[in-house]
């Protein structure tokens, strides 16, 4: 596959923060159309001086946008409000500062000569939200947040974190995502989101009948309570080899599963 770059109204500025949750680093995004004096930065990231200080410093920053709460995309927003005075919009009014009322789904904002579709998102997180952004005469992007990673796949967070809403999330973004650039805040740019979408809902699916099946092999009851034990034990079946760094994600990834299969039980609908 090809290196994709991102389109001119879009500025990568990575973070210097790696590891195994946060892949080569926070992606934090710069929007500006071409001529624009004034910037939009999407995600502050990790509240690290010389990141914040090359946000800061990309033009005038006018606003601030966050994809969802976690700290890797967040710890940084009042340091960055500081050096800039833009306000720091997000779904979680406790992520908002400055004034920045907070954000809703559906929403259409015009900073920086580029629009800014605000789609809700959620699954990795409640608040999650990705970003349509368009600028005159070039085709729109997908800023994904941590919805859509540039490789691997996404966690489903303790403890607001919904397997049932991340796939309909993703039924969202494969409608939006058609052919479409997507840009992660974890890993390189995907060339068409749809295709990659559809590869994360098959994944699920795979995975979700693994645990299925672990859950008859041991005897899990399906309405079971999803308790510490059973996870362990679904866990241990269904993630046999995995790399003991990401261990407590793959148990985070099965209790989030057996919550959605047990309301699939629930709802009639599994
Ligand atoms: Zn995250």
């Amino acid at each position: 596959m090809g290196h994709v770059q991102p389109p001119p109204f879009v500025t990568m500025v990575r973070a210097d923060n790696p590891g195994p949750m946060t892949l080569d680093g926070t992606r934090s995004y710069v929007l500006r159309a071409p001529g624009a004096r004034e910037v939009v930065v999407v995600d502050p990231g990790p509240d690290d001086e010389a990141h914040l200080g090359a946000l800061a410093s990309a033009g005038a920053v006018a606003l601030v946008l966050v994809t969802h709460r976690h700290a890797d995309h967040t710890a940084g927003s009042a340091r960055l409000h500081e050096l800039t005075a833009a306000p720091v919009r997000a779904l979680d009014p406790a992520h908002c500062h400055g004034g920045g009322r907070p954000l809703r789904g559906g929403e259409t904002i015009e900073a920086a000569g580029v629009g800014v579709e605000v789609l809700a998102t959620p699954g990795h997180t409640a608040d999650s939200v990705s970003f349509v952004v368009s600028a005159p005469g070039e085709a729109p992007v997908v800023l994904t947040g941590d919805t859509v990673l540039g490789r691997g796949t996404t966690v489903i967070s303790a403890p607001d974190g919904s397997l049932t809403d991340y796939l309909a999330s993703l039924d969202l973004l494969e409608a939006r995502g058609e052919g479409v650039l997507g840009l992660p805040a974890h890993g390189p740019a995907v060339e068409d989101l749809a295709v990659v979408v559809r590869a994360y809902r098959a994944h699920r699916l795979e995975r979700l009948e693994q645990v299925r099946a672990a859950t008859l092999a041991l005897g899990v009851p399906s309405r079971a309570a999803v308790t510490d034990a059973v996870v362990d034990r679904v866990t241990a079946a269904v993630y046999a080899d995995v790399d003991p760094a990401v261990l407590p994600a793959a148990r985070q990834s099965v209790r989030a599963q057996l919550v959605h299969l047990a309301h699939g039980d629930v709802t009639g609908s599994a």
